[in-house]
Parts: structure tokens; sequence; C-alpha cells
């Protein structure tokens, strides 16, 4: 298939009215106005890809504007944006737009004891949205939230003995769970679900899952604190495929990075051609539901200048993956002076597992033409090592695949 849209012009220009809001509202930015000069009317999904597409810096300002305001509840202030420096700001409305996502996506039903792991608090929005959809399966709810490396036993026989059937966080947090239930010998029998949002799927947890949790299988969501929930995905559709929304218009542009419409009237920031950085593409689902899917490719913003070069962190990250014994891989980039001094590649391995880090070193170095160039004269500030945890980012709650840290 070769859809660019989502969805054909038949089922969303009925909407676009919302998309000439955003438009309108947009056109009220002062720093914004300018590069809307020339459009002025959303009537049709042509007039959509013409838009100039919006980027986060692009909605921060808009929304530091508009500060919307929730017409029937509470406006919630969540993070958006921004891995790095003060939070930025996002706005919704009590229930998440969660409803229209139940709508189409129900992982959960009124007999599951559903535990939320996605942190609450720290103007989050993932554990919020999860409770409101909890809330609108009828089902029980443990809040539990983050908790320190010492409290996974205790709760773990906590789960065991309340029965519990169902999971949910970022793949990141899900890992640890489940590798802590592993290593204690731990069995959830009754756990059928396991729904996760933030990062990509982890296969690893697929692994440890099929051990302590055998019945249990994955529910995905896809989305940002800017577009809320885009798409969703069932056990049955491949782990980065995700059915979209029809409140969701999705755009593959050029060098296949998608941007993203909102078309749901309630939806408090103006979304119109809003760019992630997430390539993909729209595809059919082998799980067989009819229309299109967007199979995500990853980001296209993970390719870091080192030295003058294009690293691309995620080629990196996926061959030291396939390592047998390595789980987990990040880059760790050491700037002195604004210039690249080190880089280092973290292993979280597998418990028991030799993994032959000079030979890795080695092979890197060889097969990666930014290194090997980049570091010529000093191979040695290139390393590869075992490490007992990845740096996360303690504003986000995230494991991203590289970090950088400026050392005087
Ligand atoms: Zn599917």
């Amino acid at each position: 298939m070769t859809e660019l849209f989502s969805l054909s012009p038949e089922a969303a220009e009925p909407h676009l009215r919302v998309a000439q809001r955003s438009l309108e509202r947009l056109r009220t930015v002062p720093a914004l106005a300018g590069r809307y000069t020339d459009h002025d009317k959303t009537l049709t999904l042509d007039d959509v890809a013409a838009l100039p597409p919006l980027m986060k810096d692009d909605l921060n300002v808009a929304l530091a504007h508009l500060q919307p305001k929730a017409e029937r509840s509470a406006t919630w202030l969540f993070q958006s944006g921004g891995s790095t420096g003060a939070p930025k700001v996002g706005y919704a409305p009590t229930g998440f737009y969660m409803a229209g996502v139940h709508a189409h996506w129900q992982p959960l039903d009124r007999d599951d004891v559903f535990v939320n792991v996605w942190g609450a608090g720290r103007m989050w929005g993932a554990h919020f949205l999860a409770a409101a959809l909890a809330d609108l399966s009828g089902c029980q709810i443990i809040a539990l939230g983050s908790v320190t490396k010492d409290e996974y036993a205790d709760w773990l026989a906590f789960f065991a003995a309340r029965e519990v059937t169902a999971i949910g966080g970022t793949p990141s947090v899900l890992r640890l769970w489940f590798a802590a239930a592993r290593a204690a010998g731990l069995q959830l029998p009754a756990l059928r679900k396991v729904l996760w949002l933030g990062e990509a799927w982890q296969s690893q947890l697929e692994e440890d899952m099929a051990v302590v949790a055998p019945n249990a299988r994955r529910w995905g969501m896809f989305g940002s604190t800017e577009t809320w929930v885009v798409g969703t995905n069932t056990p049955d559709c491949p782990d980065d495929t995700f059915h979209t929304l029809p409140e969701q218009l999705v755009h593959v542009g050029p060098g296949e990075l998608l941007d993203f419409t909102t078309l749901n009237p309630e939806m408090l920031n103006p979304v119109l051609r809003y760019q992630t950085g997430d390539a993909g593409r729209l595809v059919s689902c082998p799980c067989g539901r009819p229309g299109v899917a967007m199979q995500v490719l990853g980001r296209r913003d993970s390719v870091v200048q080192v030295r003058g070069l294009g690293l691309h962190v995620d080629d990196i990250i996926a061959q030291v993956e396939r390592e047998p014994g390595v789980s987990r891989a990040q880059i760790l980039i050491t700037e002195q002076r604004g210039r690249v001094a080190t880089v280092d590649v973290l292993l979280l391995t597998a418990q028991g597992a030799e993994v032959d880090v000079e030979r890795l070193r080695r092979e890197l170095l060889s097969a990666t033409f930014t290194l090997s160039t980049g570091f010529v004269h000093d191979p040695e500030s290139v390393q590869v090592r075992a490490v007992d945890a990845l740096i996360s980012n303690d504003r986000t709650g995230k494991t991203s695949n590289f970090v950088i840290r400026e050392e005087s």
C-alpha cells in the first residue's frame, strides 16, 4: 500500500473543521502566524499536506500563548517535550480522550485486576491515561506507580496473592518487574495482559514474560503527551504496528517522517501536522483487521553528531543487542567543552551471562565508520562495558538509547 494518510478523504474531510479550528488558533500566535500566511483553509487532505509541519518547540510556543482550557472539566498540565531542562507543558481535560480509545480497544474488562505501574506525579500523563481506560473498563485498579529496587519482591508477592490479571507500564519499567520476578523464581499464572506505552516494545520482555507469566500477552498504545493516544495494537499485531484511531489523522511526509493532526473537537493542544520525530509507514496489519495500520520505524532523530560525523545510535544498539547475553544497551556520550571526548556503550547483561566486551568493542570500532574515523587517534576513548543499571531520565522516567553528558 502506498497511502499517505491513515484516513480516506471521505472519512477525514467531514472532520477537518477541527483542523481548521487548530489552524485559526495557530494563526493567532505571533511567533507562528507568519508561516501560515498562505494557508487559511484545511478543507481537504491536500490542504493538510500543504501546511508547514509543527515541531515540539513550535507547539510549546503555541501553548504558552493559547493557554487552552477544558470546557467541562479541570485542565491538567503535563510534561510535554524536551528530554532536558525545565518541563514544557501540554494540556488535557479529565478523561484524557480515553473514551475514543476505549470505543475501539478494550484490553481490560470487569474481571481484571489491573496494576498501574506507570509513574504517577511529576506531571507525567501515562498513569492517569491508563487509569481513565481502566475506569471505562470497570475493572479493579491497583494504582502502584513507581517503586524502588528493594520493593519489588514484596509487591510481586502481593500481585500473586491478589491474582493480578493485568499490568501496565513503559517497557523499561516492565522489564524491571519481570526481570525481578524471574530472578526471584516467582510466577504470576493469573497474569494475562501487559499494557504498554511510551517506548518501543523490548523483545527481552517477551522472554521474561514466558517464564514468569506464560499466559500474558502484550497490548500496546502509541502516542505522545502532545497527541495523546494515536493508535493501539493487540497480541495478534506486530509490536511496531498500530491501528490508528479515526480521530487521529496520520500522514507520512518526506523521509517517512510521520505527522499527526487531531480530528477530536475536545483536543486542547492544537495538533496540526505535528511531528514527533518518529518515522513510519502505512501498511496492512498481518492480524487481518481491515484498513491501514501505522508501522513505526523508529526515530529519525537518533543520529547524533560525534566529532563532525553522524553516529546512528539505533543501528549500534540493535547490533549490540543481537549479542547473546546482552539484554539492553545504551550509548553514553561524554562531552568536554562541547567536543565529544568519549563514547561508552553500556550493556545490561542477563544474569550469569559472560559477554566478551573487548571483542564487541573491536567489532564496533571496525564496523562503524563514525567511530573508526572519529577516534582514529584515540580508539581507547570508545569503550564497551557491562553495568548494573542504564541511565534513566529522572524527569521523564524513560531510558533512552543514548545519553549525552557534559563534563568540565
Ligand atoms: Zn493488527
